[in-house]
Formats: C-alpha cells, structure tokens, sequence
C-alpha cells in the first residue's frame, strides 16, 4: 500500500515528519506501506512554480491515500490566485472527487480543561462530523448580484443538491457509524429550505439498507445548540456542506486544542486525503513547537478508512492517549507553567507508546 506524504509549508514538514515515523515504525512492525513524500502549496510554486507540480499529482495518482501537512505562508500571499498555495490542497480535492470531509472532534480526559466548556460536558467526547464538501449553495448556480425589476441592487446564490450527491455522502456517513456506535444523526432545515426536505427524504431512504444503525433527523439551529449544551449525545452527524462548514469549526472548538484535531476528504472508493484542520503556523515554523498528534491522528485516520487498517489505526489512538495520560504536552496544550515538549519529543513519545 503506497501513501503519498505531502508536507507542504510552514510547520508542515515538521509535523508529517513525525507521523512518517509513527508509520515507519508500524511498517518495521509487519505494517505493509511504502511512504513518498512530494512538494505541494509554496513548496511545490518554489520548486516547480506550480502549487499542485505534475510529479506530486502523479505521485498522488499512484498511491492509495495522501497524507497531507499544511500550505500557505506570507511570503505567497501576493502570488496571483493560480499559483497560490491552497491552490495546491484545492486542485486536489476536485481532481480526486473528495466529497466527504470528516471531521472528528475528541476530548481526551486530560485535555478537557483546555475546552471553554466545562470540563464535565466535554470530557469524553467522541464525535464525528461528516461534511458535504463538492455541491450545495457554495456551488450552486446561478449566483451573483444584479439589479432586479424594482431597480434596486440584489446578492443571489442557489443551494442545489442532486440525489446521487446526497445519497453517497449519506452511505459514508452509515459506513463510517458501522465503525463506531452505529448512531447518525442528518442535520438539516426542512422546515425552510425545500433542498434539506429532499436531503431528509433521500437520507431516510438510503437508511433502509443500514437497518443496525439508529437515524435521527435534527434541524440546523438545534443541532448548534446541542453541540453547547450536551455535545456527548452525538455519535456521528452528517450534513451539507454549508451547515457542515458551520458545525465543524463549532465543534472542533469544544476541545479547545486545534493542535489534536485530524480530518480526512474521502471519495468514493475510499481514495482520501488526511490532513490535520490547522494551517501551516508560520509564527512557530522552524522551532520545534508544533504538535504534531493532529497529524499522527490523521495518519491514522488513513490507515482505518483508506487501508482499512483498522487494527493499526487503534494502535496509533491508544498511543496517543498514553502520552497524554504520562502527562506530555506541547506548549499549546499545556497548562500554564508546566513542563513542555517539543515536536520531536512528542513523536519520539508516540513511537515509545506503540
Ligand atoms: P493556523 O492554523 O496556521 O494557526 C492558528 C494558530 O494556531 C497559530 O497561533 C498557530 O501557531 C497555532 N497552531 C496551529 N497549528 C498548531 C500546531 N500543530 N501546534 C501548535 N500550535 C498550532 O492558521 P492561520 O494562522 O490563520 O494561517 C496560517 C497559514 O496557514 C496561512 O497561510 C493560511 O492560509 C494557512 N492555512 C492552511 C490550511 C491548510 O493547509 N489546510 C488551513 C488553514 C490555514
């Protein structure tokens, strides 16, 4: 199995580095992977003027996941928009069709204090939100702004979803929930919006063939609410794309430590990119300060859902929180005036664990 590592700028090639050992470490285990790592963002413009260089999307073509790092930094923020790095991370997601974003939002007990919840709503949480990430209003046309028959200025966007579109991200959400503790929750506002009416209906009927997993419908504004007031009672929540944009930022805030949180793009046969949700931190580039556990989860996260490596995927969670429960912290998720390590020793920790 071959996974191509995409380090990209910033502290991202800190931060693959130590999840490119945790999975050395698991290959020199018996683990049959082979890791290629390639330019992409402002790496990729540096070395071939392009953000997405055709010997990094070959590369890509031929693996079976992407392990991604982060792109951007200020020194490209003049760039024209083509040769922007998140052109790099955007012309990927289209050429590879990624879909479905999922987004788990965890609270490790001994990271609840770092939530601005109160440590005994968040503690334990385990969710996941699968997001909608190609169609609905961010996509729809038409779109624009014109002036209407009364003569007066008008902003207009169409939110559109096909059924083939709402039908393979509800599979992946019922896929994904047969991993876990087989609940889905499909948020939508069907009593507004005629599209998320159909999106019920199709999600209700794709149902029919996941009869071991529980479906419960939510509206939108809820869905916010709960996610405050009681976020456990969730398992997995799946939405469209501009809700989904919504709650997951929502939810990843409820564990207070964007430094911990993987996500992963998927297509539908499974094809996907791994990413940590933080950008490139160019204010802490360079310095070994980064945490790298958002990009060791994700290398997880590849192994249960691209490789279907569910077995060593557990491996690399539990080691996570056995370093967590030794009390390692990097300087984010640390309590004021305890003792920190850096990324290095934070993977040299992980691998320890495994
Ligand atoms: P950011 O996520 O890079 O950083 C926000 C804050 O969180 C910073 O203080 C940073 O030091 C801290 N932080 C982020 N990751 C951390 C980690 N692993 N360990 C410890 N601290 C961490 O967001 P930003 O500052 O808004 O953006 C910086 C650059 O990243 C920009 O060029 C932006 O375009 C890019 N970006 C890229 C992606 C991506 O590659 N998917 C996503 C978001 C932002």
């Amino acid at each position: 199995m071959k996974i191509a590592v995409l380090p990209g700028d910033g502290i991202g090639p800190e931060i693959t580095g130590q999840a490119v050992r945790v999975l050395e470490a698991l290959a020199s285990d018996g683990l049959r992977i082979e890791l290629e790592r390639a330019p992409v963002g402002g790496a990729g413009y540096d070395s071939a003027g392009d953000p997405l260089p055709e010997a990094t999307l070959k590369l890509a073509e031929q693996a079976d996941a992407i392990l991604f790092g982060s792109v951007g930094g200020p020194q490209y923020d003049t760039l024209p928009r083509a040769q922007r790095p998140e052109q790099g991370l955007l012309r990927l997601r289209k050429h590879f069709d990624l879909f479905a974003n999922l987004r788990p939002a965890v609270v490790y007990p001994e990271l609840a204090h770092a939530s601005t919840l109160k440590p005994e709503v968040v503690a334990g949480l385990d969710l996941l939100i699968l997001r909608e990430l190609t169609s609905d209003i961010y996509f729809g046309q038409p779109r624009g702004v014109r002036t209407n028959e009364a003569g007066e200025r008008e902003g207009f966007d169409t939110m559109r979803y096909t059924e083939s579109e709402i039908r393979r991200i509800a599979h992946a959400a019922f896929q994904a929930a047969r991993k876990r503790s087989k609940r889905v929750c499909s948020v939508d506002k069907a009593n507004v919006l005629e599209t998320t009416q159909f999106w019920r209906d199709v999600v209700t009927e794709v149902h029919q063939e996941y009869p071991e997993i529980e479906l419960s419908h939510m509206y939108v504004d809820n869905a916010a609410m709960q996610l405050i007031r009681n976020p456990r009672q969730f398992d997995v929540m799946v939405t469209g794309n501009m809700f989904g944009d919504i709650l997951s930022d929502e939810a990843s805030m409820l564990t207070g430590s964007i430094g911990m949180l993987p996500s992963a793009s998927l297509n539908a046969r499974n094809f996907g990119l791994y990413e940590p949700i933080h950008g490139s931190a160019p204010d802490i580039a360079g310095k070994d300060l980064a945490n790298p556990l958002a990009t060791i989860l994700s290398a997880a996260m590849l192994l249960r859902f691209s490789l279907d490596q569910e077995a060593a995927a557990q491996r690399i969670e539990a080691a996570v929180r056995k370093v967590l429960a030794q009390g390692l912290r990097t300087a984010d998720i640390a309590e004021p005036g305890k003792r920190t390590v850096g990324t290095r020793e934070m993977g040299d920790a992980v691998i320890a664990a495994l």
